[in-house]
């Protein structure tokens, strides 16, 4: 392992890039389907990076222990089990609670973070010129403003 980010970036996909949007997806290194969502966009004169995942509640949890040598019928009656069991927990803890405990893991290997890391310096510096670019633009719009309003006045009151 070199501590140098990779380009292309190794466990990160690009999913859309636009002029002033850029995602990203992050799938878990563990090989599980959990994924983060990242984006990185520049509205005006800022630059936001947002970063969503879905969560899942512990409907995995074993309510009876279950051993996959077990006969099929009964394996396949603790699964069910298991299964009818959390998902009335859920709708309990809805109920009685008010909400629900959820929880999602994405687990970085080394390279992936530092590629991670990576990408959103590289895509903030990339918007940061653009925002720059605006600011700029803007300060120039508002002093060309300013000078034809000067004009207008100086003419008023050349004519006064
Ligand atoms: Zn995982």
């Amino acid at each position: 392992m070199n501590n140098t980010p990779q380009k292309p970036a190794i466990g990160i996909s690009e999913q859309r890039v636009d002029d002033d949007f850029k995602s990203y997806k992050i799938p878990c290194s563990c090989g599980c389907d959990n994924n983060v969502d990242f984006f990185i966009e520049v509205d005006e004169y800022s630059i936001s990076a947002t970063v969503c995942s879905t969560t899942k509640t512990n409907y995995w949890r074993e309510r009876v222990a279950v051993k996959y040598t077990e006969p099929w019928i009964i394996l396949n009656s603790k699964l069910l089990f298991n299964d009818v069991y959390n998902r009335l927990a859920i709708c309990g803890q809805a109920l009685f609670k008010g909400y629900i405990q959820t929880e999602s893991c994405v687990i970085l290997s080394e390279q992936q973070a530092l590629n991670f890391a990576e990408t959103i310096k590289s895509a903030a510096a990339e918007f940061d010129i653009i925002v720059k670019v605006r600011m700029a633009k803007h300060v120039a719009e508002k002093a060309a403003e300013k000078a034809a309003a000067k004009k207008t006045k100086a003419a008023r009151t050349k004519s006064e």
